[in-house]
This record gives structure tokens, C-alpha cells and sequence, in this order.
């Protein structure tokens, strides 16, 4: 070993002089022992990099032998750095770990591992000396205590050393003690391959590293790989002691530009096309769904968050949710941008942790003290959460998911805790029915179990039935043939890499968009003319569709790298929001919008639908030619429903393709399949 604590001083002296001042400063002014930070770059070819290997396969050693060099180095402030710890950054790439391979082969070593932190417990003292007085004789005994992550009881002296008496007493307040606490980081969930739930490793931090990382914090974590054994199960505890933590950001933001990718982006942004060309490059194996990718595309892109002067934030993330018959490709789908999108968080409903979707207090498994855990919306902070089967959370999520929306903050305030986490991610989800297929006639929230109050907070509502359509189906059955037999067929219009790059520069660089006048007049004319056609009765949309108009033609804008909402812009905001109102707010019964029909219609009116087409069905067989219109609309009016009423409902109900009618005037049930 060539380790000791004269090379280290004069590598501090020779190459970190600088550094070691600047330490020297700090310890003079706050009279604290602070930490020296080595960028261990510097390291690989001081000694032909032996000094390097060394730290890694014997950081404990290395690590005492790098301190006591400081404590001994030269500073221009002539202080004592007893106690300074050495803290090293930057380490090369082959120290890098995946969580799921830190194993017991690797205890001892140093090793650099990245990750989201998912849970921070509170910063507490660990005793590391120990002071006990013999009650015998007085005598003061110091007792080392070892490093544990579990805060195993201080350990005893066997017995006074002076008087040989076993009644000794603990001085807490001349022992000596450091800040400690535990963190808990998830892998990243866009590494995992299907179906892999994330692992996790523990990290103890201490002193003046403690309780400055949180939930939600990407992080590389630089530290010995250490083990310790529960005392009742002697099961293995493999965790991290950290050494030191980088803080990371993976985001749109970050994403690094060259000149080359500008040219090409700038090239693409000019394409008429440009916005079905980034739709077909969503999910290219999933034939169809054209407005779903639109929508999705707009999604990626978001629209402008604003902060009014009075404090108003309006968020500028698009929510979007997927609901439908089992089979028609809404997990893939939704997995594909998971894929594609940075910073993006893959769950599916039942919630993956205690943590669930947002964030919740939990007992810790090694303490049993509660602590704030964050949930897959705080970890998607800043990026996309992507959850599949919404309809299966929990309902403890459920309460906490619309705020999460809607305010883009969750706040933890029970059991002690108060924290608060932020959420600013786009949602995009995707739900099955409660009765396995959709039902048209239904409205949407009797068919998914979410609260009213989230299912408003979406943007855009798309619902997917499984109809027997020919050439639609031929279209699908080919797509899949050619998926599984030429997959190299399978190509997005552009690659993932260069649209990944191409949403960056948009996010990066369009940060204010404007409306145009011609845009803002279409939009209050849309508002207006429909909420006008409803003369009593129904309304067919809130000014909640308003912002989501507003969102939705911003990050059209945003997409063609334009910094103004165009008429097309707003035409394609409208479009989607149409399409999805007439998917989900069209009442069966009265043909029209109505923006409550998605919560629900008065259990009458559902009832009277389905009375009708039972009907239908009863007398069908009275004739070769179906149900006469007459005695349909006779039983209607001993059941109760005028008949003004039932012809509408018949009429609907044939315009739906519910019914038809072999002959004028008589009707028959359309069965499918
Ligand atoms: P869901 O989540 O809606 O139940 P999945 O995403 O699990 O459905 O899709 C079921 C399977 O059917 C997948 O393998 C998918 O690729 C295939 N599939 C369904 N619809 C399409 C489509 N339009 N084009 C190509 N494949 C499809
Ligand atoms: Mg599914």
C-alpha cells in the first residue's frame, strides 16, 4: 500500500493548495471542522492513479490516512484541520454501480451509485464516543462506537477498568456525538426493463453532509459499501456510507444541444407537417389512435406556466387520461412515452410503494419513526408521470391526487412531519373500465372509480372502444403481423433520440408564447357559440376547458418552435377538445354536450335508455321484421315514459347504431360479434 498520511499531504500541498486555504478560511471564521472536496479527476494521475485504486478497493484506511494529510497540510490561515473530513467528487466511470448489483462481494469498497432519492428520514445525533461513569468509583470510561445504520444501542463497557464494577452510566452530554441520517435511493425507473420494480439501497450520511438532500433529489451518492446484521433475524443490511453526493439534473433542461442537432431541429420545425410527423413518431407499432399521439405529442411539449402578480400560479402541464376497452394498446402507448421522455415515472395504479402516488408519511422499516416518502408525482417533478390502470389506486391517492394536479404541491402534516413536495409533472394515464368493457351509454365517472374532482382536472379525456370495424381491424391485425415479423420495418418518423432533443430545444427555448388576436377571437367563439346552443338545460363546457384550450394551443405553438399561438394552433386545440368532450360529454339521451353528463345523468334518465332498448329487444321477435314502432312506444307509456320522449330516445338509440330497422317503422337490437 502506498497510502499514507505524508503522500496525502503533499498531494493536498502540491495539488489542492487552493482548495485547502479556502477550507482553512472557512474553519478560522466558523471555529467548525468543514469538509475538503477533491475532485478525484486530479487523483488519476497523481502516482500513475495508484493512490486512486487504492481509495477504491480501501477507502476506510485511505480515507484516515487522506485525513491526517490534511491535518498536517499547510494553509496560509496557519488553523488546526483536525477533524475536516475529505470528501471526493467526480469519480471515474468504472466505480459506477447499479443499485441492483451492490452486493456483499463489494463490502469495503468505494463505489459511486446513482438514483432518486425516495426517502429521507429526519437529521438526528449518533453518539460516536461514548463517555460512561463507573457509579462505583467515578471513573470516566471512553467507549469508540461503531458506525451503524441501524442505531444500534451505544455499547457498554464490560466493566470499570479502575474498580472492576459493572454499574456504569451513560453521560450523554460529554459524549461525543454526530449528525446522522438515512436516505433511501431508488434506481431510476426509466432503466428498469418491463415489468422490473425499482430497487432500493440504503445510505447513512453524517456530519455536515447530513440533511441536505430531499425526496424527489437525483443524485449520485459517492460512498463505501458497508453491512451490518438485525439482531433478531441476523438478516444482512448492505448499504452505502456516504462519502460525498452529487446533485443531478436529468431533465428537458439539461439536455445538451450541438450544433449539428440545432441545424437539424430548426430544419424539422419547417416542415408543414411538422405536428403529424411528431404524432406517427409516438408508439410507431400501434397502428392508429392519430388523435391520441396528437394530443400525447402537445403533451410533451406543455404549455406556458404563469405566476399572476397577485401569487396565481397557472400550471402550464397537460393532463391527459386514456380510458377503455381492455386490448387496444393504452399501456403501450402510454409506456412508449415513458420510454421517450426524460425525467419520466412509470407506476401503475396500485401504487408500487407505501408512497403510493404523491407522497406519504410512513414508518421506517429500520427505526420506526415516521417519515415523508415521496411518490411517483413528486419523483416525476419537473418531468412526466406515467401511470397505467389509474382506476386502481388507492383511495389514500386518490384524495391527495387532484391538489397534486391541480396546485402542483403535496403537503405532508401528520405524525410531526411537515413537508412539503412539489409536482410539477404532466399526467398521462390510462384506465379500464369497472365493468371490463366501456359502455357508451354510461357516463364516465359511474364507469371508472375516480372522484369527480379528479377527473376534471384533466385536459384532454380520451375514451377507446373496441368496435368490430373491418378495415380498421384489417389495418391493426396487419400492423401487428409486420411488428412481430419485420420489426426493422417498425421505424419511428423520427428517431427517439433527435425528438427527445427536438421537445429539449423547444422546452429550452419557447418560454413565452403568445396569443395571436386571430387565436384569441377563435377561442371566446368557440366558448361562446356552444355554451349559446344550449339554450336551458345543459352546459357543454366550463371555463375549465377554457385553460386547456390555452395550454393546448401553446404547446402547439411550442412544437412548430413558434413563439405565437396561430389560428391553426387554436384550430387544433379545439379539434382535440372537441373530439374528447364528444367522447365523454355527450349525452346518449339528448344528443347534445353537456359537460355534467360525465359525472353522471339522474338515474331516471340512464333508465329510461335502457328500458327503451329492452323493449326493443322483448318485441323484436313479434315480427319477422322487428319490433313495431307502435307497440314499443305503447309499453314505453305503461312504463311510464311519454312517448314524445321514447320516439326521441328510439331515434337516438338508432342513430347510435344501438338499433336499426329492417323495414320503416319496425326495429331490432344490433348485436355485435
Ligand atoms: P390495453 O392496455 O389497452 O389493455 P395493451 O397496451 O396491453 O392494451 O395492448 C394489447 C396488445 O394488443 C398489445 O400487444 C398491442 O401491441 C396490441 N394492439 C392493440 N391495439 C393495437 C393497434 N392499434 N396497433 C397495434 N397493436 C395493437
Ligand atoms: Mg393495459
Amino acid at each position: 500500500m502506498i497510502s499514507n498520511p505524508s503522500l496525502w499531504q503533499s498531494f493536498f500541498e502540491n495539488h489542492c493548495q487552493d482548495d485547502v486555504n479556502r477550507l482553512a478560511g472557512k474553519v478560522s471564521q466558523t471555529g467548525e471542522p468543514a469538509s475538503l472536496y477533491v475532485d478525484a479527476g486530479k487523483l488519476t494521475v497523481f502516482q500513475g492513479g495508484a493512490l486512486l485504486q487504492e481509495l477504491i478497493s480501501r477507502p476506510e484506511a485511505v480515507i484516515a490516512h487522506a485525513e491526517e494529510g490534511l491535518a498536517r497540510a499547510y494553509n496560509i490561515y496557519n488553523v488546526d484541520l483536525e477533524g475536516c473530513r475529505v470528501r471526493f467528487v467526480n469519480l471515474p466511470q468504472h466505480v459506477r454501480r447499479n443499485i441492483r448489483n451492490i452486493r456483499s462481494g463489494q463490502i469495503g469498497r468505494f463505489v459511486a451509485i446513482e438514483g432518486i432519492i425516495r426517502k429521507a428520514t429526519e437529521v438526528k445525533p449518533r453518539i460516536v464516543e461514548a463517555v460512561f461513569e463507573c457509579d462505583n468509583c467515578a471513573k470516566k470510561i471512553r467507549v469508540q462506537q461503531e458506525t451503524s445504520i441501524l442505531q444500534t444501542n451505544v455499547v457498554k463497557p464490560h466493566e470499570c477498568p479502575a474498580c472492576k464494577s459493572k454499574r456504569v452510566r451513560l453521560l450523554s452530554e460529554e459524549s461525543i456525538k454526530i449528525d446522522s441520517q438515512r436516505i433511501k435511493i431508488q434506481e431510476y425507473p426509466e432503466n428498469l426493463r418491463g415489468g422490473e420494480q425499482p430497487l432500493t439501497i440504503d445510505v447513512l450520511i453524517e456530519g455536515d453532509i447530513a440533511g441536505r438532500l430531499n425526496p424527489g433529489d437525483r443524485v449520485v451518492i459517492n460512498g463505501i459499501v458497508r453491512d451490518e446484521y438485525r439482531k433478531k433475524s441476523y438478516a444482512e443490511l448492505v448499504y452505502i456510507y456516504a462519502n460525498s453526493f452529487e446533485v443531478l439534473q436529468q431533465e428537458y433542461e439539461d439536455i445538451e444541444i450541438t450544433d449539428a442537432d440545432r441545424e437539424r431541429i430548426l430544419e424539422l420545425s419547417r416542415e408543414h407537417n411538422i405536428h403529424e410527423k411528431i404524432a406517427r413518431s409516438i408508439a410507431p407499432a400501434i397502428y392508429g389512435h392519430e388523435d391520441i399521439k396528437l394530443a400525447i405529442a402537445l403533451q410533451l411539449f406543455g404549455g406556458i406556466p404563469k405566476k399572476l402578480p397577485d401569487g396565481t400560479e397557472l400550471r402550464g402541464d397537460i393532463h391527459i387520461l386514456l380510458v377503455g376497452d381492455p386490448g387496444v394498446a393504452k399501456s403501450k402507448i402510454i409506456k412508449y412515452i415513458h420510454r421517450i421522455a426524460p425525467r419520466s415515472v412509470l407506476v401503475t395504479g396500485k401504487g408500487a410503494s407505501a408512497a403510493g402516488l404523491t407522497a406519504s408519511a410512513v414508518r421506517d422499516e429500520l427505526d420506526g419513526r415516521w417519515t415523508a416518502e415521496a411518490g411517483a408525482l413528486v419523483l416525476a417533478d419537473k418531468g412526466i408521470c406515467v401511470v397505467d390502470e389509474l382506476d386502481k389506486m388507492r383511495s389514500e391517492d386518490r384524495d391527495a391526487m387532484h391538489d397534486a394536479l391541480e396546485d402542483q404541491v403535496v403537503a405532508i402534516n401528520k405524525a410531526g412531519l411537515n413537508v412539503t413536495f412539489r409536482t410539477r409533472c404532466s399526467l398521462l394515464a390510462a384506465a379500464n373500465p369497472k365493468f371490463s368493457r366501456f359502455d357508451r351509454y354510461l357516463p364516465l365517472a359511474e364507469q371508472i372509480d375516480l372522484p369527480a374532482s379528479l377527473i376534471s382536472r384533466f385536459d384532454l379525456i380520451f375514451t377507446v372502444l373496441d368496435e368490430p370495424d373491418r378495415e380498421r381491424d384489417r389495418e391493426v391485425s396487419l400492423q401487428i403481423i409486420t411488428n412481430h415479423d419485420s420489426p426493422e420495418e417498425v421505424r419511428p418518423a423520427i428517431e427517439p433520440e433527435l425528438l427527445r432533443k427536438y421537445i429539449a430545444y423547444a422546452r429550452q427555448n419557447i418560454t413565452r408564447v403568445r396569443l395571436s388576436e386571430e387565436a384569441k377571437r377563435i377561442i371566446v367563439d368557440f366558448y361562446v357559440e356552444l355554451r349559446s346552443k344550449a339554450k336551458q338545460g345543459p352546459v357543454p363546457v366550463t371555463a375549465r376547458q377554457i385553460e386547456a384550450l390555452i395550454r393546448l394551443a401553446e404547446a402547439s405553438a411550442k412544437l412548430r418552435l413558434s413563439d405565437v399561438v396561430s389560428r391553426e394552433d387554436a384550430e387544433l386545440a379545439i379539434r382535440l377538445v372537441l373530439k374528447s368532450l364528444e367522447q365523454i360529454a355527450l349525452d346518449p339521451e339528448t344528443g347534445e354536450l353537456d359537460i355534467d353528463y360525465v359525472m353522471g345523468t339522474p338515474k331516471a334518465q340512464r333508465d329510461k335508455i335502457a328500458v327503451i332498448l329492452q323493449i326493443v329487444e322483448e318485441l323484436e321477435n313479434l315480427t319477422p321484421k322487428g319490433a313495431p314502432e307502435d307497440e314499443i312506444i305503447r309499453t314505453a307509456e305503461e312504463k311510464g315514459i311519454d312517448a314524445e320522449r321514447a320516439r326521441a330516445i328510439l331515434r337516438k338509440l338508432k342513430e347510435r347504431g344501438s338499433v336499426f330497422c329492417p323495414r320503416m317503422g319496425y326495429y331490432k337490437v344490433v348485436r355485435l360479434g
